[in-house]
């Protein structure tokens, strides 16, 4: 084993001192229309104004002159529509079933303040300094504990702390992904995966997914197409148990065929499992890097098992990997909190953590049952959904015509949220699907939104029965219903 940047000296204060941001960044006004094309706060019938600045006679450049100098990677990041809706969606008379918020209310709040002023007490001047970019060596020894639960052996020189697994996706895809890079993902995928991928320009080639997780066939089909114009994707993503946004777990079976694959093919696999420890069976699956070691990278998180307000996540991976992501890490952090590390670790060593994760996976059945027992008793037929048996997510599809983002305001009047499906495609598909989440909720608002979401989708459907679907009542409109030119198929519409 080379000797790992755990060894590496903290970064030197002198050189970079992080400036703390000067503003604390606000949720999104709720947009749950379309986004406006011009940047945020401008409106294309209103003249650019410059702002007076703090210094006398010099004003802001208008907000419009900004917008040209962006780097081209910026024109695909754009505000989640799950973030926009944040606003509305968090009023107290909305039933939220948008959001992905752990439901924090079983931790011991009491027990872990004290561990916190013991923390500071004991081994303040530690955990209030800098520390290794790679992330403190105790914690690093008792991810691998953690990760032993879904049959991983590996060694803490081999695992790369990060702030949350979102920064660990960041990064793989900062290392492997230039401009016009394929992606393959499952369809859909996790939007803060998307983002990422987007972030760096990066192409995604979406693989159907069905009950049991991701189609290996799909799959063959999707390499070899590529194969046949001399591309090789870059990575697999996937998230292989109690998926989100599907709410499906890859069945066993396919886990060895989707790695033969992915190995034939010279093509890596990421797999992103915050949830891998939330089946509400206590049932675990083993982790397709315990079968694959070299080809994949794994993401975890303590985020849903622990505190996802301490931000801390990590990724495991051969060592000429995780040498590359610690220096990227490096240069976006310098190190993650040490702080928080610490705390994650005390927790690890001085609680029944694993006892808090099963009392956390207790919670979740009782709203997962509370939700799929809704869904059966108020949706109109010809809706489906998937049966999560862990995790945070239902994937529902409704009726044809029914437009799930159109749809979005109207639920939200209705005192409703979910997350309309087209923001987890990277290609414009998921109009017939939504994403609704019973981690947060209590059971009661879980039966009670869903209510709300039945009436608004018999509104809608009555609507539709009326006058048509819109696409046709347009195309009535435009003439007289032929159809002009060629339409992509999409299995949204057919
Ligand atoms: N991957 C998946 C599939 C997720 O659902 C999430 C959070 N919702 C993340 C990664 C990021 O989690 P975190 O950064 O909090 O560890």
């Amino acid at each position: 084993m080379p000797p790992s940047a755990a060894a590496s000296p903290a970064p030197e204060p002198s050189s970079v001192v992080p400036e703390p941001s000067p503003v604390v960044p606000e949720p999104s006004p709720a947009v749950p229309a379309a986004t406006p094309a011009t940047a945020p706060g401008t409106s294309p019938a209103e003249p650019a104004v410059a702002a007076p600045t703090g210094i006398p006679g010099i004003t802001a450049a208008p907000v419009t002159d900004l917008v040209d100098r962006f780097a081209t990677r910026t024109d695909r990041m754009m505000a989640s529509e799950i973030r926009a809706l944040f606003a509305v969606a968090s009023r107290p008379e909305v039933v939220s079933l948008a959001g992905g918020m752990p439901n924090l209310a079983a931790l011991p709040l009491d027990t872990l303040a004290a561990e916190v002023a013991e923390l500071i007490a004991r081994d303040g001047q530690v955990a209030l300094q800098y520390g290794s970019a790679q992330g403190v060596p105790l914690l690093r020894e008792q991810i691998t504990e953690v990760m032993a639960a879904e049959g991983i052996r590996a060694h803490a020189d081999d695992v790369v702390v990060t702030v949350g697994s979102q920064m660990a996706l960041d990064l793989v895809t900062r290392i492997f992904c230039d401009p016009g890079d394929i992606v393959l993902a499952e369809g859909p995928s996790y939007v803060g995966a998307l983002g990422s991928f987007a972030a760096y320009q990066a192409q995604v080639v979406h693989v159907a997914m069905d009950d049991d997780g991701l189609i290996p066939a799909a799959l063959t089909q999707a390499l070899d197409q590529l194969a046949a114009t001399g591309r090789r994707p870059k990575f697999l993503y996937t998230v292989p148990n109690f998926h989100n946004p599907a709410g499906v777990t890859l069945a066993v079976a396919r886990r060895a065929e989707i790695l033969e694959l992915c190995r034939r093919h010279g093509v890596l696999v990421v797999e992103d499992n915050p949830y891998g420890l939330l089946g509400f069976d206590g049932q675990t699956y083993p982790a397709l890097r315990s079968a694959d070691p070299d080809n994949v990278i794994y993401l975890g998180s303590f985020s849903k098992t622990f505190a996802s307000g301490l931000r801390v996540g990590w990724a495991l991976a051969s060592p000429a990997v995780r040498d590359k992501l610690v220096l990227a890490a490096e240069s976006a952090t310098l190190c993650p909190p040490t702080f928080n590390q610490m705390m994650v670790s005390r927790y690890l060593a001085a609680h029944d953590w694993r006892g808090q994760v099963k009392s956390f996976r207790e919670v979740y059945r009782v709203r997962r049952d509370a939700m799929l027992s809704a869904l059966s008793t108020y949706l109109p037929d010809g809706c489906r959904w998937t049966h999560p048996d862990g995790g945070f997510y239902v994937w529902l599809t409704v009726p044809e015509g029914v437009d799930t983002k159109a749809m979005l305001p109207r639920a939200v009047r209705a005192r409703v949220a979910y997350a309309s499906g087209t923001g987890f495609y990277a290609d414009g598909l998921g109009s017939r699907q939504l994403r609704l989440s019973y981690c947060y909720p209590t059971p009661e608002r879980i039966t009670e939104g869903v209510r709300r979401l039945a009436d608004v989708l018999n509104a809608e459907l009555d609507v539709l029965h009326t006058f048509g679907t819109p696409k046709r009542a347009a195309a009535r409109l435009v003439d007289g219903g032929a159809r002009r030119g060629p339409q992509a198929p999409s299995p949204d519409t057919t």
